[in-house]
């Protein structure tokens, strides 16, 4: 049996996101036209907005509503230090930590030449950019610990070391509450390296 089309549109249409393959597409379709109609146009409402309204910070490239961003508009932030992400979301799970003051900027991605995403590809010349015009002392890189976060972390140190301004990597370890034995080697390898003074 055939679905009617729009319901057949509506199931394509869920298949374009990730994680979602045809049998959760048909459950979520299904699901949306048993919704009330108020809440269908609120959540169609939200689809749009969220792409038309969101725009990227001008200084730090992450998602906004404003330019500049909250972040980046803040004076109380120390612009002396810029830690760089990968994505938004990154932003959103340090702010959460409440520890950081700085600014960021978020590169939208990681250099990966398996993927024949370069330096050109991600918010590289952003960030060189705002190290001229801004009094920046210290770039924390806190790209992920993946081939391709460390392959950008050690791009971006060689970059801007010439500039003459530190950089440094966030530190990689064990996670609170686990246990050494359990740990992968590159994690405690990375947690070793990344060992300090007590
Ligand atoms: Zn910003």
């Amino acid at each position: 049996m055939q679905y009617p089309e729009p319901i057949a549109k509506l199931i394509d249409s869920f298949m374009k996101l990730p994680g979602i393959g045809p049998k959760t597409a048909v459950r979520l379709a299904f699901f949306v036209i048993n919704m009330r109609e108020d809440d269908v146009m609120e959540f169609a409402r939200a689809l749009v907005n969220a792409k038309r309204k969101l725009i990227h910070c001008s200084i730090c490239q992450n998602i906004s509503d404003h330019d500049p961003c909250y972040i980046c508009d803040d004076s109380s932030r120390d612009r002396s230090l810029i830690c760089v992400v990968q994505e938004p979301k990154d932003v959103v799970a340090m702010e959460k930590m409440r520890d950081y003051r700085g600014l960021y900027h978020v590169l939208h991605g990681a250099i990966s030449p398996v993927d024949g995403i370069g330096p050109e590809d991600i918010k590289v010349t952003e960030l060189i950019r705002r190290l001229e015009d801004e009094e920046v002392k210290e770039i924390i890189l806190a790209t992920n610990p993946t081939i391709e976060g460390e392959a950008t972390a050690m791009y971006l140190s060689r970059l801007i070391k010439p500039i003459g301004v530190k950089t440094s990597r966030i530190a990689h370890g064990l996670p609170v509450g686990g246990d050494l034995e359990y740990a992968d080697e590159v994690t405690l390898s990375k947690a070793l390296e990344g060992r300090r003074e007590i």
